[in-house]
């Protein structure tokens, strides 16, 4: 790495799944203001749902998702009537407008779940929003609650993405991080997927969790690769205890440098192109015939709540506690606690706790960031024209901090991220972001410094 990139390292940017981030949004947004966006969505208008199953079996101590360990499966029977009763709440406000093109099952552990339950709330959304034989249907899976028949069970229903939560698969960290599950679970669980044509296979690996090291890891990333999954996700763990107290289970005095993580990261570039994955976003990776790579080498890569995909659609519907939609230039995001979401979903109400009703600015800051972390590069005349002067001033300066240390180049009203630097992506959409707080924390006062 250039080693003008070091102080870089430990900058803790937003991931930018949406924008503003979560964090900005408020009570101002109401259930009054999503349903009326509802209430507008255009007749063949593509739409994007997600189902949040908030539950899991047992807790990672790495976790950063909003989940509750839950042993009692009647608590989950209640979770399935509230999101059906959801479903059925939004499409009477949609009132037969909207045609989904995917669903996405997430969490929590989607599979914590028995298949029957699943089949329920795709029924509930077929009837109140309807389904096609060409809506493409996603799930993330732990391979540790993966029984027998249940792959097939799930193809039948029409699942043809499956996701698989791997992280790690040496022991030692899997102990670390209690999260332990063979090689060989995971193997037979990728085996059960192809034997029934899932041809979308993705693995979510983690680096930066406590006892990784470069042997470790290129362990697991040659494993991973002799599985030949369709599409790799290599994502930084984010040690956060003061917001995540369940993080400090984790032995803090086990977590890898940042000097290393920038390593583990790196070798996993290396090897999965070299296997012959395409680069997709700054931590994504398919197989040059799989549809995300697809649009990432025609242009049409897009991010969401998902992170990056190939989904067309610019309206989202978020199911379930936590879960968030993006209707009509509205984020809602529903109740978190079971207890709220419940007291919605039973008396027939959207179940809208915060959002954010998004500003003209907002939209172009938005589309110049996701350009920038799609496609490597953003024209920035937009942007610096929404901002005002003092904000436009500081964007530049932190632009020309980035482009003196060989990070992006700079011409006109164009910056590019250059190839080697694609690790710094979110520094870079930071940079261009009037809102990012921790511009001024740790490491990134050097870019602050330059204000
Ligand atoms: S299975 Fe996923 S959501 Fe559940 S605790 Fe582990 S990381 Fe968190």
């Amino acid at each position: 790495m250039n080693p003008l990139w070091r102080k870089y390292l430990d900058v803790r940017a937003p991931r930018y799944t949406s924008y503003p981030s979560a964090l900005h949004f408020d009570e101002q947004a109401t259930a009054a203001d999503y349903g009326k966006r509802l209430g507008e969505v255009g007749l063949y208008e593509p739409l994007s749902l997600y189902v949040h199953i908030p539950f899991c079996r047992q807790m990672c101590w790495y976790c950063g998702c909003n989940m509750r360990v839950e042993n009692d499966y009647g608590r989950a029977l209640r979770y399935v009537r509230a999101l059906n009763n959801e479903i059925g709440t939004v499409g009477r406000r949609l009132g037969g407008a909207g045609r989904p093109l995917s669903v996405h099952f997430g969490g929590g552990t989607p599979n914590f779940l028995k298949v029957a339950e699943i089949g329920d709330i795709l029924g509930a959304i077929e009837l109140a929003l309807g389904l096609t034989d060409g809506t493409r249907l996603a799930i993330e899976l732990d391979p540790r609650l993966i029984g027998d028949g249940d792959v097939e069970r799930l193809a039948a229903l029409g699942f043809n993405r499956m996701s698989l939560g791997v992280q790690d698969f040496d022991p030692g960290v899997q102990a670390a991080i209690n999260r332990i599950q063979s090689f060989e679970m995971i193997e037979s669980a990728v085996g059960d997927m192809r034997r029934v044509g899932v041809n979308d296979v993705s693995f979510d690996l983690l680096y930066g969790l406590p006892k990784q090291t470069a042997e470790s890891f290129e362990a697991t990333l040659e494993k991973t690769i002799a599985l030949s999954p369709d599409r790799v996700a290599v994502f930084g763990y984010a040690h956060l205890p003061s917001q995540l107290p369940r993080q400090r289970l984790l032995d803090e005095t086990l977590l890898p440098p940042e000097e290393t993580r920038a390593d583990l990261a790196g070798l996993a570039d290396d090897m999965l192109v070299a296997a012959g994955y395409r680069r997709v976003g700054f931590d994504h990776y398919a197989k040059p015939d799989n549809p995300l790579a697809r649009a990432e080498l025609e242009g049409r890569l897009r991010r969401n709540f998902q992170g990056f995909t190939d989904d067309l659609a610019d309206t989202t519907i978020g199911f379930g506690a936590s879960a968030i939609g993006f209707v009509g230039g509205l984020y809602a995001q529903n109740a978190k606690t079971l207890g709220d979401y419940y007291r919605c979903t039973d008396r027939g109400e959207l179940a809208t706790a915060r959002g954010l009703v998004l500003s003209p600015r907002e939209v172009t800051i938005g589309q110049t960031i996701r350009g920038l972390l799609c496609r490597s590069q953003a024209d920035i005349a937009s942007l610096l024209a929404a901002l005002s002067p003092t904000e436009a001033n500081a964007v530049c300066a932190r632009l020309e901090s980035l482009e003196a240390d060989g990070v992006i180049s700079w011409d006109g009203d164009r910056i590019a991220l250059r190839p080697e630097a694609r690790p710094l992506s979110r520094v870079v959409a930071m940079a261009l972001d009037p809102y990012a707080p921790v511009i001024k924390d740790g490491a990134a006062r050097t870019l602050a410094r330059a204000l």
